[in-house]
């Protein structure tokens, strides 16, 4: 099934036709019985997150082209709530940057209360995936007096676009995902090369940190990074899912 957020809230979309939904969700599927075709409503990031808990360097070969070496463990930081911005939205490029770079990534929607999830058991938890964009002021992330700054440089306003859709049925072990930019191919690998997959990242996170409905795991980028300019439109598409779109600003 697939999940949009649009002005009147929650619903499902089949085909073309918008089912509104009376909350959120997560808990359980509460059609209100008005439809409207999607052509008539805007959508808007299709998750609220508390917040987006995001891994570093779980792709090899992108931890290969940023020098750094593959950690053993998962690398966690994490983008605030206010990030978050919808398909078609814009990224603001923050005027204290002059490398502003995409992450194509795919997100897992949570969609149950999940502490301690134990190994095997994290698609219990799961409610849907979606494509996201990583944006990160690249230069601020590596700034050269502090040294690193992942929180500042990956947390500005509009720099967590998600959507177009959360998709429950998906195979997070294989699918293809890719960014453009400006219809050019950046990125192009698959998320079966993870280094830490789906279930391994969730039962890591919530050995300490509980993730709540709507809480989103951005699961790393693969190789191809590479630095969007004001008035590029960036895609990130994920097979399975669908295409987000964005315009950089
Ligand atoms: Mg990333």
């Amino acid at each position: 099934m697939r999940f949009i957020r649009c002005e009147y809230g929650y619903a499902v979309l089949e085909n073309e036709t918008v089912r509104l939904l009376a909350h959120e969700p997560y808990s359980s599927v509460e059609y209100t019985g008005k439809e409207l075709p999607l052509s008539e409503v805007q959508l808007l990031a299709p998750a609220e997150p508390s917040k987006i808990v995001c891994i570093g360097k779980n792709y090899k070969a992108h931890a290969d082209e940023m020098g750094e070496g593959q950690p053993p463990e998962p690398v966690l930081f994490i983008k605030p709530n206010t990030c978050i911005v919808g398909n078609e939205d814009n990224v603001v490029y923050p005027d204290i940057s002059h490398r502003l770079d995409f992450e194509g990534e795919l997100g897992v929607v949570i969609g149950k209360r999940a502490t301690k999830v134990e190994k095997g058991h994290a698609a219990d938890y799961i409610f849907g995936y979606t494509c996201l964009n990583d944006v990160t002021a690249r230069d601020i992330q590596k700034s050269p007096t502090q040294g690193t700054q992942w929180t500042r440089g990956k947390g500005f306003d509009t720099f967590c676009p998600i959507g177009p859709w959360i998709e429950t049925e998906l195979d997070n072990a294989n699918a293809n995902i890719m960014t453009r930019v400006n219809g050019e191919t950046k990125q192009s690998s698959n998320t079966g090369l993870m280094t830490h997959g789906v279930d391994s990242l969730i039962c890591f996170i919530t050995e300490g940190m509980t993730l709540l409905p709507g809480d989103i795991v951005a699961t790393g980028t693969p190789e191809g990074i590479g630095s969007m300019q004001r008035g590029d439109t960036v895609e990130v598409e994920i097979e399975g899912i669908g295409i987000l779109r964005n315009h950089i600003v």
